[in-house]
């Protein structure tokens, strides 16, 4: 009898090594979109709302979930196959792609910069990212005026730089109507110094513009501060549809 059972509990164990050691890691892939007006052919970031199409249609035909930050937050994201939208910058055509983002129950994040909000007449106004927002979408931090918010700003305009973070944040809380703790790097650029001063200043999460599959949850991988993203352009879609071709997993070797 005893044999049996340390051979039942060997098994177990064996059981519990082979599974860990095969057990998928969880991961979204995150993807950083801008604007969606379709007449320009030279800006490489922007896409047209039926390209925009192609790609949500190309996304879920491959069977991957589009989930929202709060479920990331609440561990409910599981599996490779997932991708959360994000879009900065608040351009005003977010609305043009709306009735898309809400047929595939897309609950985007909407990094904004509250320099240009109710100022630039392509920029959404304080009361449209409201309604976005009361619609699921995520208000996060952009900066106040979209500057390079790393250690040369910090050396050489510190009131800038403090601008850029404290006030920035405080503006955009305003608009979001509650306290933000996300964030998204101006032009990917960041310093010890902006992670620093964005811990003191209340975020919690940053994200990068650093490509990578993000794993879940989501303090792992580089922790919350420098949260993997892919940024969409017309040359990056072919290599980021690659990722997703492959399951949401990196291609070795790349
Ligand atoms: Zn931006």
């Amino acid at each position: 009898m005893i044999f049996v059972r340390i051979l039942r509990r060997l098994l177990f164990l064996l059981l519990v090594f082979f599974s860990s050691l095969f057990a998928s890691q969880d991961s979204v892939v995150i993807l950083c979109y801008h604007s969606f007006i379709g007449n320009k052919p030279d800006n490489h970031y922007d896409f047209s709302v039926s390209q925009m199409s192609n790609h949500i249609k190309t996304i879920s035909s491959l069977g991957f979930r589009f989930v929202s930050w709060q479920e990331i937050l609440d561990g409910k994201v599981k599996g490779a196959k997932n991708v959360l939208i994000t879009v900065d910058d608040g351009h005003k055509t977010i609305n043009d792609v709306w009735p898309l983002f809400k047929a595939y129950k897309i609950k985007p994040m909407l990094f904004i910069y509250p320099a240009i909000v109710d100022r630039k007449s392509n920029t959404c106004t304080t009361s449209n990212l409201r309604v976005l927002q009361d619609q699921g979408a995520v208000l996060g931090g952009h900066g106040w005026n979209h500057l390079f918010i790393a250690q040369k700003l910090f050396d050489e305009d510190i009131v800038a730089f403090k601008r850029e973070i404290y006030y920035g944040r405080k503006k955009t809380s305003l608009i979001a109507r509650k306290e933000i703790d996300v964030f998204a790097y101006p032009f990917g650029v960041y310093s010890d110094v902006t992670l620093e001063h964005l811990k003191l200043a209340g975020y919690k999460y940053a994200f990068t513009i650093d490509k990578g599959v993000q794993p879940l949850p989501i303090s792992k991988g580089r922790g919350p501060l420098l949260i993997h993203r892919y940024m969409v352009t017309f040359y990056s879609w072919k290599s980021i549809r690659k990722i997703l071709e492959n399951g949401g997993l990196e291609i070795a070797g790349k």
